[in-house]
């Protein structure tokens, strides 16, 4: 598959009031030989349907030859086709499809305890901060990310009146649910069987279909009362196929730092631990520790949230190479 050449290109359009200026991004993508209409949206990550054509059409009206035949080594605009999840929050439930890399790949995000369980704690700056507001402010970014390149997704812990939230501190609330809305318990046992359930009845719906099913389940460490040590962002796996996974993963992280610090170093290693999450779900399946709760290197990592977007986008990073790993 040619790679899709992505630029985002401001449309400004005035619409009914002069005032009114309306700003779109489009995604745009260069035929290959012969290429048609249908087969470059289907490749852009859009559905070719009456309307996407139309709307093409219409958008690319000066470079259509007759019968609507492509030019070779024009770049077309894409009609962007968005969808709303409202679990994102009114500021980022609309996301906007840039690419179809993850098309046919399903995920299963799972943000670490909730409910009645706040897994760990830690205070920063006089405030108590709660390991599961972290981790899901988190996943739902890593979730909003794999959606935008046409990923499948499913949130398997889920808090309908929380979203995406640009804030530092994220009040701790008891009110997250599950996939399907059924009660998250206290009983640990009982509660990561509910959570492995819910993802094996998912994974076998996909699973004529799918080209990769994982599970991505994020967590916030600490070490007893102790502010130290500082921790890199780390990984925990049971299966051959889940250390896999932990090192693509694991080498973008890397990667990225050294890009973006430079003179850190980045040590975050992988770990093998028979946990229920990772044992008993069917898909592969990855544990990700993003820091210690406790440490205040570490905190600058989890309470920022523009470092819990970077996070988010390097994890969507690093699936993105595993995916056109097992694609090829
Ligand atoms: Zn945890």
């Amino acid at each position: 598959m040619k790679v899709l050449k992505i630029g985002l290109f401001l449309i400004a359009l005035w619409i009914a009031q002069p005032s009114q200026l309306l700003g779109q991004e489009y995604l745009t993508a260069t035929p290959g030989t012969g290429e048609g209409i249908w087969s470059l949206l289907r490749r852009s990550g859009v559905k070719p349907t009456p309307s996407s054509v139309a709307k093409f059409k219409t958008l690319n009206a000066n470079n259509l030859i007759q019968n609507d035949e492509l030019k070779k080594g024009v770049e077309y605009l894409i009609p962007s086709s968005s969808k709303r999840y409202p679990i994102f929050g009114p500021a980022y439930e609309e996301v906007t499809l840039v690419s179809g890399q993850l098309e046919g790949h399903v995920y299963y995000i799972v943000g670490g305890h909730g409910g009645p369980d706040p897994g760990t704690l830690g205070r920063y700056r006089g405030k108590q901060i709660v390991e599961d507001e972290i981790a899901y402010d988190t996943a739902l970014r890593l979730a909003r990310e794999l959606l935008a390149d046409g990923a499948t997704v499913h949130i398997i812990v889920r808090d309908p009146n929380d979203g995406i939230r640009d804030s530092e501190h994220l009040p701790a609330d008891k009110d997250e649910v599950y996939f399907g809305g059924k009660k998250i318990v206290l009983n640990q046992a009982n509660r990561l069987r509910t959570r492995a359930r819910i993802i094996n009845e998912l994974y076998d719906s996909h699973r004529a279909t799918a080209k990769s099913q994982q599970v991505i389940a994020l967590h916030v460490d600490s070490y007893g009362y102790r502010v130290e040590p500082q921790v890199d962002v780390h990984f925990i796996v049971a299966s051959q196929s889940g250390r896999e996974l932990g090192e693509t993963i694991r080498s973008t992280v890397k990667a990225q730092y050294a890009i973006h610090q430079p003179n850190r170093g980045y040590h975050g290693d992988i770990k093998s631990r028979d946990l229920m999450i990772l044992r008993e779900t069917k898909p592969t399946a990855i544990l990700i520790e993003l820091g210690n709760i406790r440490h205040s290197g570490d905190q600058h990592r989890l309470i920022k949230p523009q470092n819990r977007q970077t996070l988010a986008e390097w994890i969507k990073e690093g699936l993105v190479a595993r995916a056109t790993m097992l694609s090829a």
